[in-house]
């Protein structure tokens, strides 16, 4: 198994950036990762509105994946993810779902255990998750903080332990990169952070050569679900609902209006994070109605 240490630090997916680690598919990567404020929250004495902005949201990587070439889909199964025994959680006046309002910027460091996070008095069951994952795009930089086609800052509820994750390949090698774990965070990251702890993230990569999917692709017991980000809600939720459908069309051989119905009765869109700079919706199909290559062209 390779390991790729947490000082292999990037702030951008990037074609440009030199790879941190060689692997072929069917490898297995551990990935170790600090979390998104950069270490620099360290107790209540951080004040959250004096954080270097520069050391913020880093993933580790890149990983070049020999043979992987633009046009393919890149096949990541997250096999285990392990948090540090804390982890911190920010609100920040200006970011979030309510930085129209006015309150004070505070941070909270709590204890993380196999089983819960500590919230006050509050425990709250963990759901180990990746906040952000993603390949270099074709040209171009794109920041950490920011979700795409390439995948990036999704905050994505589901996307934790078990789930298997295709990314289009955009770029020679890939270059996957991963990190901004979360104990638990709910759908919509209201505050603009969850519970952010460093960590280690252990994954099997695969190829499928010549197809891709337009946008990742989640696949969890029940269902593949199209993470899409927009500029608004709005036009992320209409972008992963056309993708569920054309799915649905491709996967039965039915007309666009027998798939809008079905659509309606099956797929569920949900909200990712009203957050970041692009806001996510994904929409969820059950497996049963479609198989990863109805997604993939
Ligand atoms: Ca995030």
């Amino acid at each position: 198994m390779k390991i790729i240490k947490r000082e292999n630090v990037i702030y951008t997916f990037s074609p440009k950036h030199k790879p941190a680690e060689v692997a072929s598919p069917g490898e297995y990567i551990l990935f170790e990762t600090e979390d998104a404020f950069g270490g620099q929250v360290k107790g209540g004495e951080t004040p959250p509105d004096k954080l270097d902005w520069s050391r913020v949201d880093g993933v580790t990587g890149p990983l070049y994946i020999e043979g992987a070439d633009p046009g393919d889909t890149l096949v990541v199964d997250i096999l285990d993810i392990r948090l540090q025994e804390k982890g911190a959680i920010a609100v920040i006046p200006g970011y979030g779902s309510l930085s129209h309002l006015n309150y004070m910027p505070k941070v909270k460091v709590v204890k993380i255990d196999r089983s819960f996070v500590y919230f006050n008095d509050i425990r709250i069951p963990i759901r180990p998750m990746i906040g952000t994952i993603g390949v270099a795009p074709k040209e171009g930089e794109i920041p950490t903080g920011n979700p795409g086609r390439h995948g990036g800052n999704m905050d994505v509820s589901e996307l934790g332990v078990g789930t298997r994750l295709y990314l289009p390949v955009l770029t020679k090698g890939a270059l996957l990169a991963l990190g901004d774990l979360h104990a638990v965070q709910a759908d919509g990251e209201l505050c603009v952070s969850a519970i952010e702890s460093p960590g280690e993230v252990l994954v099997k990569i695969n190829l499928i050569k010549n197809k891709m999917p337009n946008w990742p692709i989640l696949e969890t017991t029940e269902s593949f679900q199209i993470i899409v980000a927009g500029r608004d809600l709005d036009e992320a939720v209409k972008k992963a609902a056309e993708e569920s459908i054309r799915a649905i069309m491709r996967a039965k051989g039915i007309s666009f209006e027998d798939a809008y119905m079905l659509g309606s009765l099956v797929v569920e869109l949900k909200i990712n994070q009203v957050v970041d700079p692009l806001l996510g919706a994904r929409a969820k199909v059950p497996k049963g109605l479609v198989s990863i290559s109805d997604f993939l062209h």
